[in-house]
This record gives structure tokens, C-alpha cells and sequence, in this order.
């Protein structure tokens, strides 16, 4: 028979398990049991509506030992797989749990310590099988037998199997000096072991189990009772599910290890919120906020959802109408009585009381947020870096819908001490006169520190929100405001805290310089609104705000959409009178005024590029800054950039001469070249 390779994904898994030198091999048997018990969901599902599907028997999963030959099987009457699916679902990690193992594998380096916490799947029987055969069979498909030696691939042939299921059958190692595969033959350690790891499961696991009896109206020699060993099947596990019992009686460590098995993580979720509600609407919920983003969160693949069971009996995976769209990171199930067992996707829907379950579910987990925030500020903010931008996006595309129910978990990174805020906390220390939120926008928040605008309005005292995701802005202006505060960009036309003196100062230059204002709209007629003396910069020689409407960061988010490539804010170039740079200004206003409109553009083109823009024509700009550099270092009449070049105004050669122009600050070379006229 031929015999096909692994995967070479599945390759290193399998080799990891062969060659584990992990102590906690047990865990082979809540793989397998866990496995079993998926399949015995999906054929009970498949049964509620298709008979075919339906047992005779009642399903369950049977453990057997052959001493002897030293084989442990693991059998069930689940769905079963048929060819293609023991050529696809052993062959290759092509489910979610081996596959997110692997990823945490290739991200860690470190091979054993992970083992144990994660669900790894079928190859974990490996680790104390040398040969594993699985025989399985479907309802519509005759049985195969797939076996596999490890590392040198597997084979797959037909077989005689007449009921539906899997049975898989491990083939021990031998014993070595330090582990004895043995003990996964004896009974008592095979009851130990599905206590410990697998008790919940809800189909009864059976075994035969030796019991000493005694015999009735017999005596040893001795006189006492005599007893005899009888094989005798039994459950050995509870059947009990983890959420079915008391909160107050489960250990934190159970917890977590039901989370990382069920919802293959290898982390412990960072929140868990279990609990019972009785009443008009009756159900049990045990749900998890992981602690890292899922790795495929963002893509397609990624289902959110919980599981639903009704009665304790699994209904179906990843039920996403039990979630609001901004909570699609939690993780886990609800288990209600008051949905029928053959409902489907589409009744779930529309069904009145899922929508309740829906709120009630909703309400508990924004409420297990709220006592996070309060109490585990720094576990929230992690929280928040993982999954706050979903918040966010919901506030947004809900136009602002659920904004109440969300605007208090929102954290922004603040000016006030360089931490993340709530707006409560914002708003709790607004200033005396201040009635709005202020925020500026940029890509990340050393590159808002550096802004223009923002140096006065903390030099007056004013905190300041620094956003850097794309959304926030969106988000924020659907909000409009928070209680009767609404949110400010600084960087908005509209916002200005000058005080009666700066708006007088202001006006007087404004007018002082009213042609030379005039001259620069001019220049910049199609590229700015307006141009016009600012009091909101102090070491700035420019800065573009933006007029109503459309804000300077919505132009950069939305021109990355196809829709949205040609919207343009309305941009005001402000002039900080109180720089070199305006006095450089005036001077060649006074002396060559067809130089403004170089000038002009210069100061426009930086401020688009301290705003994060990108400038139409940057080598236009880069051969501007050369010549006025060439210009003020007295080294000639400007550079030859050959036919593009724009018709330069030739500034006179400067003093003070240098040999060498200075790699300065843009700023000082502007004001060196205009004062040089
Ligand atoms: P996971 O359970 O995370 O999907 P496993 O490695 O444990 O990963 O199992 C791989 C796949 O093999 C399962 O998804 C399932 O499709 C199939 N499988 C394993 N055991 C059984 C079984 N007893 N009955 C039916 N299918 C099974
Ligand atoms: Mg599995």
C-alpha cells in the first residue's frame, strides 16, 4: 500500500510530537476524548434535521485496553470521516487549533513548555504512540482505515467497520527508564485521567472497569466474605459541564484550561464571565476575553460567536447573533433552556427571545468591562490596545447607535500626563472657562507632539487628546460630544483660545499686512482657502488647518479609499506673526513682491508635510530648498535643474558666506534666504 506524505506543515508538528521530550504526555486523551466528543455533536446536530444521521444507539465514546498487545482505543459513534476527510483532516493542520499551535510555536522557538496548554489535536497521540490506525466511517461512505508510523507518512485502505464512528487505536511505546507507557493500560490511571481533563464532556465515556464483588452467601476459608473480581462497564465522567457548576466551586486553573481546549488558545483569557440567570429568560453564559488578539482576527476567516447549547446539548458554533458587532472578540457559550432544540440559523435571527438573550449577554459583558476599568486599569488598557479599535469602528458604523452604550469604555492617549483617559476622566478636570474636548489627529502621537498647533494650547493650560487610529476622528465626530461637551480638532479652523489681547494683536497685524496676506491667497489660490494671521503658534512659522467639514485626517483616510481618493479638506494656511520667517515675508514683500509666490509655496508645502500629506511635486520642493540654500550661502544664482525647474526669482547672493551651506532646520533656511533680500 502506498504510503503518502504529511504535509510539511503538519510535518513539524508531528515531529515535535514524536520527539517530545514533554512530561505531561497524558494530555493525548483529552485530545482524542475532545475530538470524539466534536464528532458526537455534529452527528447529533446533523440528526435533529436529517435522519440518516439519527444512532440507534444512544452516542458515546468507549475506551478499551488490549494488555497484551498493548493498544488503547478510543472509539465513538460520531459523524465519522470518510476518505477524503481522514486524507484532509489527518493529513494536513488544516483546523483552526493545530493550526494557531503552530503559529504560537513559530513565534515562541521554545517547544515544550506550550504542550500542555494547548489544545494540539490528533498528532498529540504520537507522543506515546509508535503506530496509531484510525478506522473510521460515515453514514453515506464505506469504512477506512488510515494508520501511520509517525515521521515516514501514513496510508489509508478500505475496511471492515459496519457502524458509524471513529475508533482509534494507539499502539504504546514501549517503556523506557524514565516513562512507563504501560500506566495508559491500567484502568485506575485512564479513570484518573478523564476525571481530571475531561469530566464535563457530555456524552458518558465508558470503559470496562474491574470490580470486586462480593459473592453472595459465600465465605473464604477465614470466614469473611468472599469477594470476586468482575469486568463491569462504566461512566467515568460526570457529564457535567463546566458552566453547569457552581462558580464558587471551580478553580480558576479550570477555568482556563477548559478555554485554551475549547477555543484553542495557549494563552489564559485576561477575563471570565460566568454566570446564571433565572427569570423570564433563563440561561447559563461561561464567556472569555482572550488576552491577545486571535491571529486571524482581522481576516475573513474569523468567526465570532458563541457557542449555543440548549439544555446542555450543543446546538451550534459560533452563533453571532448572540454578540453585538462590537463585542465579536469574546469568546465562549450560552446555554439557555428557552430556544428549541432544531432551531436554525435563520429563526435565530428573528427569534424574540435570542434578541433578549442577545441584550442580556450585551449588558453582562460591557458591565464585566466596566469592572475591569474600574478595578484593573492596567489589564483594561491591554484590553483596549487588543480590542478597542473594534469599539471604535462600532460607534461609527453604527452612525452612532450605541454610542451611549460605548463612549464610556473609549480610552484616548492624553496630554494630561501621558496616559490613556476616559472622556469622564477628561471631562472631571475640564478647565474653568473650557466647554469642549480637544483633540488633535496624526499618525502616531511622537509625530502629534511635534505639531504646530499644539504647543500653545498646552502651554495654556489645556489637555489635549492625541489620536492616532484612523477611525478615531470618524468615530468621534458621529459622537458629536460627550454629555454637553462636544469634541474640538485643534487643528480646525473653528477652534481658536486666543484671548481678547491675541484676537486684538491679531486683527491690527492682520490688517498691517492685509496686501501681503492677499498676495499669498493669491499664490496659493486652488491649494488654500485662505491665508491668514494666526495666535495659535509659537515656534511655528505655518501651520494648515482645516475649515468645517471635511478635517485635515479625514482628507488622508478617506483618500486611501477609491470613493474617497479626490475629497479635500478646506485648508487655511496660518502665518505665526511672531516668527523670523514672517518678518523674512514682509521684507520681500517690501523689496521683490513676485518672490511671494515662491515663498508662498514653500510654507505651504512644509506645513502639508508636517500634517503628514504627501506634496504633488516633491522634487519641485527638494530643488526650492537648493537653491535658496546656494542663494544664501552666496555660491551662485541657483542650481540648473534642468527644463522642469520653475522660473526662480533669484533671490541676491546672502552674507554671512559660508563654504559650506549648513544641513540646517528648514526653518532657519527659510529665514535666511528671505532675510537675505
Ligand atoms: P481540531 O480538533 O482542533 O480540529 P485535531 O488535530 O484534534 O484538531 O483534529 C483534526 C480533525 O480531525 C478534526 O477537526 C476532525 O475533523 C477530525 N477528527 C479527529 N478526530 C475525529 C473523530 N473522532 N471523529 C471525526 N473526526 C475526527
Ligand atoms: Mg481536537
Amino acid at each position: 500500500m502506498a504510503k503518502k506524505q504529511f504535509k510539511t506543515e503538519s510535518k513539524r508538528l508531528l515531529d515535535l510530537m514524536i520527539n517530545s521530550i514533554y512530561t505531561n504526555r497524558e494530555i493525548f486523551l483529552r485530545e482524542l476524548i475532545s475530538n470524539a466528543s466534536d464528532a458526537l455533536d455534529k452527528r447529533h446536530y446533523m440528526a435533529l434535521t436529517d435522519a440518516k444521521y439519527a444512532s440507534s444507539d444512544p452516542l458515546k465514546i468507549d475506551i478499551a485496553v488490549d494488555k497484551k498487545a498493548r493498544t488503547l482505543t478510543v472509539a465513538d459513534n460520531g459523524i465519522g470521516m470518510d476518505k477524503e476527510g481522514l486524507e484532509k483532516e489527518l493529513g494536513t493542520i488544516a483546523h483552526s487549533g493545530s493550526a494557531d499551535f503552530k503559529q504560537a510555536m513559530d513565534d515562541k522557538k521554545s517547544d515544550v513548555d506550550i504542550i500542555g496548554q494547548f489544545g494540539v489535536g490528533f498528532y498529540s497521540s504520537f507522543m506515546v504512540a509508535s503506530k496509531v490506525v484510525v478506522e473510521s466511517k460515515t453514514v453515506d461512505a464505506p469504512a477506512n482505515r488510515w494508520t501511520s508510523e509517525g515521521e515516514d507518512g501514513y496510508a489509508i485502505e478500505p475496511c471492515d467497520k459496519e457502524s458509524v464512528g471513529t475508533r482509534i487505536t494507539l499502539y504504546l511505546r514501549p517503556d523506557t527508564a524514565d516513562v512507563k507507557y504501560d500506566d495508559y493500560l491500567e484502568s485506575y490511571k485512564l479513570q484518573e485521567l478523564i476525571r481530571k481533563y475531561s469530566d464535563y464532556i457530555r456524552y458518558p465515556i465508558q470503559m470496562m472497569v474491574e470490580k470486586s464483588k462480593p459473592v453472595e452467601g459465600e465465605k473464604d476459608k477465614d470466614g469473611s466474605q468472599k469477594y470476586e473480581t468482575t469486568e463491569q462497564l462504566e461512566t467515568l465522567n460526570s457529564m457535567v459541564p463546566l458552566w453547569r457548576r457552581s462558580k464558587k466551586d471551580i478553580k480558576d486553573s479550570e477555568y482556563d484550561d477548559f478555554y485554551k481546549n475549547k477555543f484553542s488558545d495557549w494563552e489564559a483569557p485576561a477575563k471570565v464571565i460566568h454566570y446564571s440567570l433565572e427569570g423570564s429568560l433563563s440561561y447559563k453564559a461561561l464567556l472569555f476575553i482572550p488576552a491577545k488578539v486571535p491571529f486571524n482576527y482581522y481576516a475573513q476567516e474569523y468567526e465570532p460567536g458563541l457557542q449555543l447549547y440548549s439544555k446542555g446539548v450543543f446546538i451550534m458554533d459560533h452563533a453571532k447573533d448572540l454578540l453585538p458587532d462590537w463585542a465579536r472578540f469574546v469568546k465562549g457559550l450560552v446555554d439557555t433552556e428557552d430556544v428549541s432544540l432544531n432551531i436554525s440559523r435563520e429563526i435565530l435571527q428573528q427569534d424574540k427571545q435570542l434578541q433578549q438573550l442577545r441584550e442580556s449577554i450585551t449588558k453582562k459583558i460591557k458591565g464585566a468591562l466596566v469592572d475591569m476599568l474600574t478595578k484593573q486599569r492596567d489589564k483594561y488598557e491591554d484590553f483596549f490596545k487588543n480590542f478597542g479599535l473594534g469599539l471604535k469602528f462600532s460607534i461609527y458604523n453604527s452612525y452612532g447607535m450605541n454610542k451611549d452604550e460605548l463612549q464610556d469604555l473609549l480610552l484616548f492617549y492624553s496630554s494630561h500626563d501621558g496616559k490613556y483617559v476616559t472622556l469622564k476622566e477628561y471631562t472631571d478636570r475640564l478647565k474653568p472657562e473650557q466647554k469642549d474636548i480637544y483633540y488633535c489627529t496624526g499618525k502616531s502621537i511622537e509625530q502629534i507632539k511635534q505639531l504646530p498647533q499644539i504647543d500653545k494650547m498646552l502651554a495654556k493650560g489645556y489637555e489635549v487628546l492625541y489620536l492616532t487610529d484612523d477611525v478615531d476622528e470618524f468615530a468621534l465626530s458621529i459622537m458629536h460630544d460627550y454629555g454637553s461637551h462636544e469634541f474640538k480638532s485643534i487643528q480646525n479652523a473653528d477652534v481658536d483660545l486666543e484671548d481678547e489681547a491675541e484676537k486684538k494683536a491679531k486683527e491690527e497685524t492682520a490688517k498691517a499686512n492685509e496686501s501681503l496676506l492677499a498676495k499669498m491667497k493669491e499664490a496659493l489660490a486652488g491649494k488654500v482657502k485662505d491665508v491668514r494671521i494666526s495666535s495659535r503658534l509659537t515656534t511655528h512659522p505655518v501651520c494648515l488647518v482645516a475649515d468645517k467639514g471635511v478635517s485635515l485626517e479625514m482628507q488622508k483616510v478617506l483618500n486611501k479609499t477609491p470613493e474617497g481618493k479626490d475629497v479635500k479638506a478646506e485648508k487655511i494656511l496660518e502665518i505665526n506673526p511672531g516668527h523670523e520667517v514672517f518678518g523674512a515675508l514682509q521684507k520681500a514683500f517690501a523689496s521683490d513682491p513676485s518672490s511671494i509666490g515662491r515663498y508662498s509655496d514653500l510654507l505651504y508645502q512644509q506645513a502639508m508635510l508636517i500634517e503628514g500629506f504627501s506634496i504633488d511635486d516633491p522634487v519641485a520642493y527638494a530643488n526650492e530648498i537648493c537653491d535658496l540654500m546656494v542663494a544664501a550661502s552666496g555660491h551662485g544664482q541657483g542650481v540648473d535643474h534642468g527644463k522642469d525647474a520653475p522660473a526662480a526669482v533669484e533671490p541676491e547672493p546672502a552674507a554671512p558666506k559660508a563654504e559650506k551651506p549648513e544641513p540646517a532646520a528648514e526653518k532657519k533656511d527659510n529665514t535666511g534666504a528671505a532675510d537675505a533680500k
